[in-house]
């Protein structure tokens, strides 16, 4: 089931605030994600039933997964997504697994929080490559764009639209 929140509802309005008081990053990743801009994202610092509860108010499908790391403690990720298909995806790849930095979880990831594929192979060969953005339009993406990106060109506009409506909020 996908849900179309309509972004002029009071309470998509509250919750954003809400998110934004608690951090102005979380609510714009799940704002992008809202939009449609990000298939899914995945939030790794702790997150709260308050902070869970606003993200679905939001209209976005959340997950809380665990994941083991090399010391064999154990971490909770929160995933989100407006599609039950990727949080699907996510869980049946990743769920109790150990968190693992392989070119092949990195690409598959890249994939499901919709970073260009081109950026994720430059990044997997050499992370943080000059790449001639302007760092104020570079900091607006959650991904290293790569050298002169096609697909970045496209992509930034939709990242500026959501930042900007969320600071309108
Ligand atoms: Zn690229």
């Amino acid at each position: 089931m996908d849900k179309n929140p309509d972004f002029n509802s009071q309470e998509v309005k509250k919750a954003v605030l809400g998110l934004k008081k608690n951090d102005e990053e979380l609510a714009y990743l799940a704002f992008l994600t809202v939009r449609g801009v990000k298939p899914l994202s995945r939030w790794e610092k702790p997150l709260d039933d308050n902070g869970v509860g606003l993200l679905e108010q939001m209209g976005l499908i959340v997950r809380q997964v665990r994941r083991t790391v090399k010391t064999g403690a154990e971490v909770t990720e929160t995933i989100f997504s407006i599609s039950d298909g990727y949080i699907l995806v996510y869980e049946s790849r990743f769920a109790d697994k150990p968190v693992d930095k392989s070119a092949q979880t990195v690409r598959f990831e890249g994939y499901l929080f919709g970073f260009p594929p081109c950026c994720v192979d430059e990044y997997i060969r050499q992370p943080y490559a000059k790449n001639g953005l302007a760092d104020e339009k570079q900091k607006l993406l959650f991904y290293w764009a790569c050298r002169n990106c096609k697909i970045t060109k496209f992509l930034l506009p939709a990242y500026e639209k959501v930042y900007n409506l969320l600071n309108g909020i």
